[in-house]
C-alpha cells in the first residue's frame, strides 16, 4: 500500500479536518486560499476529445471504455485543422489552457508524433497545453515535453484501497509510476480523483493524502463528481450527499494550498449554490465548454453569468 503519511498529514488529522463544523472548515480553507490566491479570480481551462471510444481499460465511470456498451461512436485520432480551430474557439472564450483528452491505454509511438504536432499548433497560440493520454512511459513524456507540453493529466480517481472497486485493467501502482515519468520529465502534473462512486468519506480523505505525499504535489487537481452515464458499470451509482462533496474540496485546499482546484466533470447538474459554495470551499478552476470528453457541460455563457453574480473574473493569461 501506498505511505499515506506525508510530513506532517496523517489520517487522523485529516479526518479531523474533514468532521469539522461545517462553517469552521470553510472558514479555514478560505483563509488558506487567500494565502496563495486571489479569491475573486478563477482560471479557465477547456478540454478537447481528440480520439474517442475503444479504450480498452475498464474504468467504471467510463463512457469510452470498450467493456461497456453506451452507444458512443468511435472516433479516431482528430485532424491537426480540428484541434486547431478548436483551440482558436477556446481562446476567444478566455480559456488559458487547452487541454487534450485520447482514450487510449496509453499511446502507441506512432500516436504520439501527430499529439506533439497539436501541443505545439496549441502552445503556437499562446495557450498553456494540457494533454490527457493514459501511461506514459519516460521516453514518451521526454517526448511531450519537447514538444512543449506544460501538463499532464492523470488523475488517480480514489483511495488506492477502493480503485480495485473501478478499475481492474491497470494499476494503482501504474498509475503513480506514469506521474512519475511527468513529473522528471519536467511536466507539471494534473491529477484528482471522481466523488460519487460508492466511495467513503475515508476513501476521499486517502485519496488526498495519496496526492499530498506525492514528492510534489499536483499542481491542478480536478475533483470530479461522476456523471452517472447508462452503459456503464456506475449507472445507478449513489448520489454523493452535496455536502460531502464541498468538505473534500475544502480539504483538498487545505492539503494542497498552493495547488489549482478544478471542479471538473459533474457540474452541470451542480447548481450554482453547490458551484459556489465550492468556490468559497477553495475551488478556482473550471473547465470551460459544452462538452468534457463526451459528457455534458454547462455552456459557457451560463458560467459567465455566475461568474458576473458571485464578482469573480476569469484569469488571464501568465
Ligand atoms: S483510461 Fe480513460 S478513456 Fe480509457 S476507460 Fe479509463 S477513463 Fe475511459
Amino acid at each position: 500500500m501506498h505511505n499515506i503519511t506525508a510530513e506532517q498529514w496523517t489520517f487522523e488529522k485529516a479526518r479531523f479536518i474533514f468532521d469539522l463544523p461545517f462553517v469552521e472548515l470553510i472558514y479555514r480553507a478560505q483563509s488558506k486560499h487567500r494565502e496563495h490566491f486571489d479569491p475573486t479570480v478563477v482560471q479557465v481551462s477547456t478540454l478537447l476529445n481528440i480520439k474517442t471510444g475503444g479504450c480498452p481499460e475498464n474504468c467504471a465511470y467510463c463512457p469510452q471504455s470498450a467493456h461497456y456498451n453506451t452507444g458512443l461512436k468511435r472516433e479516431p485520432l482528430m485532424p491537426l485543422e480540428e484541434v486547431i480551430a478548436a483551440a482558436t474557439n477556446a481562446k476567444t472564450l478566455g480559456s488559458t489552457r487547452f487541454c487534450m483528452g485520447a482514450a487510449w491505454r496509453g499511446p502507441a509511438d506512432r500516436d504520439l508524433e501527430p499529439v506533439c504536432d497539436m501541443i505545439r499548433a496549441v502552445k503556437a497560440q499562446g495557450l498553456e497545453t494540457c494533454a490527457t493520454l493514459g501511461l506514459l512511459t519516460d521516453s514518451q513524456a521526454l517526448k511531450l515535453k519537447d514538444a512543449g507540453l506544460d501538463f499532464y493529466n492523470h488523475n488517480i480517481d480514489t483511495s488506492e484501497e477502493y480503485y480495485p472497486e473501478i478499475i481492474s485493467t491497470r494499476t494503482f501502482a501504474e498509475r503513480l509510476e506514469t506521474l512519475e515519468h511527468v513529473r522528471n520529465a519536467g511536466i507539471k502534473t494534473c491529477c484528482g480523483g471522481i466523488l460519487g462512486m460508492g466511495e467513503s468519506n475515508d476513501d476521499r480523505i486517502r485519496m488526498l493524502l495519496v496526492l499530498v505525499s506525492l514528492p510534489s504535489p499536483p499542481e491542478s487537481v480536478p475533483i470530479n463528481k461522476l456523471i452517472r452515464i447508462p452503459g456503464t458499470p456506475l449507472a445507478n451509482a449513489a448520489e454523493i450527499d452535496p455536502l460531502d462533496f464541498v468538505r473534500t474540496i475544502a480539504l483538498t485546499r487545505i492539503l494542497m494550498p498552493k495547488s489549482y482546484i478544478r471542479l471538473s466533470a459533474g457540474r452541470e447538474n451542480m447548481g450554482e449554490e453547490l458551484q459556489s459554495l465550492c468556490f468559497l470551499a477553495g475551488a478556482n478552476s473550471i473547465f470551460f465548454g459544452e462538452k468534457l470528453l463526451t459528457a455534458p457541460n454547462p455552456q459557457p455563457q451560463e458560467d459567465v453569468r455566475l461568474f458576473n453574480r458571485l464578482g469573480m473574473r476569469i484569469q488571464e493569461a501568465s
